[in-house]
């Protein structure tokens, strides 16, 4: 039996281009898949939802997380580049059993889900085994959030008998067995993809055995990349190596660059050109890089870039206030440069505000792979929506749903949040068992709590 839920939307946001923003507008869901948008639509449903003061607009996509790293939330806050490695991958991450990640991910995911985030890109890489893999799923899979799960390697320090992590290619009995008794097809909730090393941060020979594994397997592969080679083993540099990528015609839609704030202009047109897809972390970027984020130079070449919060150990993991950092950054950059070349004042402000949603949105989903299933509210797509309280102190009077959505809400104004056709915020709470929840807490703070002794972490202290 087919399930039919209709939602009256007092306000929709659809970000699909044939329907745009309207009121009083009809969304008809049979199942997970949205069946109709149009006013007043005469379909017997199951479930008539009221959502007469809400604002409805589709899931935020949060293109790169590291999920894991939830519960370490703003001990990093005043940290730069070289204490982030030291501190976390050098030291507590190692701390990290396969329970640990387990726990970070659902509390993670389910935090996601309650601030109006139905899909992220988990990229987990603190992995050391099947095990911590398989553990990292659990979490992902019982938050019932749509998640592309990246799976990553750990960066222990180097230690002089040891092999740098740089020179371990990705180990493809792991990622083959989670293709093959797992994460099987591309249509479940939660897919598979490689957090892989890349040219900046392992040899040649490394990069090119993860580019093709991530091929042979069919999965989309996502690298770091800063200045796009690599600065901390000199002896292993590959200077041009996705200039080498792509002349083996390794590089396409399937592949998905992180930051690249420092990559030069001409490196960054060839990765585009081969349908490389860029995600910024501008609140991340911007706190500890003195290179631009590269968002604004994939627009300036008519492409949309996608967004993410990269982690919650250094900034707000609120994909509303990386929305708003985004664009706050996209128009300051071009009212810069305008004045710089002497076309200042500008007549229109240079960046429409929608735009900073289809970042958030459909950027994300393409990033993903994912624009035929999610990032807008258009027939035929999944039902991953979001509905905002437009009674919320903060937005009301609402006089264009769009600028509320985007300039103006945060987290809290979240009411309800749908992923595959069913609700897992609804009324202002997890559908998430409480008593669950509560035990899940208690988990994480204990888990949390060890892993900082162990690694002799004193928060505040560098
Ligand atoms: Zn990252």
């Amino acid at each position: 039996m087919t399930k039919k839920t209709l939602i009256k939307c007092g306000w929709l946001v659809s970000m699909d281009p044939a329907t745009g923003e309207s009121e009083n507008t009809d969304i008809l869901i049979e199942d997970d898949i949205i069946s109709a948008i149009g006013p007043q639509l005469e379909a017997p449903a199951d479930e008539v939802i009221d959502a007469g003061d809400m604002i409805v607009m589709p899931g935020l996509v949060e293109a790169h997380i590291h999920t894991w790293q939830t519960g370490l939330r703003g001990v990093g806050a005043e940290w730069v580049s070289v204490d982030y490695h030291k501190n976390m991958h050098g030291n507590m991450a190692t701390r990290f059993n396969a329970h640990d990640v387990y726990l970070g991910n659902l509390f993670g995911a389910l935090a996601q889900i309650d601030m109006g985030v139905t899909t992220i890109l988990d990229w987990s890489h603190s992995l050391r085994d099947l095990e911590m893999a398989e553990s990292a799923i659990d979490g992902l899979e019982e938050a019932k959030i749509r998640a592309v799960f990246a799976h990553g390697t750990a960066k222990p320090p180097s230690t002089p008998e040891g092999v740098p992590f740089g020179r371990i290619p990705h180990p493809r009995e792991r990622v083959e067995a989670l293709r093959k008794n797992r994460l099987t097809s591309d249509d479940q909730l939660v897919t598979l993809a490689m957090a892989i090393l890349g040219p900046e941060f392992s040899s040649w020979d490394v990069t090119l055995k993860d580019f093709t594994l991530a091929r042979d397997l069919g999965l989309l592969s996502s690298a770091h990349v800063w200045h796009g080679y690599n600065r901390s083993m000199p002896e292993e540099e590959v200077k041009d190596g996705y200039a080498k990528l792509s002349k083996l015609g390794l590089l396409g839609p399937d592949h998905n660059v992180v930051h690249g704030n420092y990559v030069q202009d001409d490196q960054l047109k060839m990765m585009l050109d081969d349908g490389v897809s860029i995600t910024s972390t501008v609140l991340v970027e911007t706190h500890g890089h003195g290179a631009e984020p590269l968002l604004c130079k994939v627009r300036d070449r008519g492409l949309m870039p996608s967004i993410g919060i990269d982690t919650a150990l250094i900034v707000s993991d609120d994909m509303f206030c990386e929305m708003r950092a985004a664009l706050t950054f996209a128009r300051y950059r071009e009212h810069f440069n305008a004045r710089e070349s002497g076309n200042y004042p500008i007549a229109e402000i240079p960046v429409k505000t929608r735009e900073a949603l289809e970042w958030a949105t459909i950027g994300g989903a393409r990033a993903l792979q994912l624009e035929d299933k999610i990032g807008s509210l258009a027939v035929g797509k999944k039902a991953d929506l979001v509905m905002l309280g437009a009674n919320g102190l903060n937005l009301f009077p609402v006089h264009d749903p769009l600028l509320s959505v985007v300039e103006l809400a945060n987290s809290a104004n979240v009411s309800s949040v749908m992923i595959n056709g069913e609700f897992q915020k609804r009324d202002g709470k997890l559908v998430y068992p409480e008593d669950k929840f509560r035990n899940l807490k208690t988990k994480f703070q204990e888990s949390l709590t060890r892993i900082m002794k162990d690694s002799q972490f004193v928060p505040g202290a560098k």
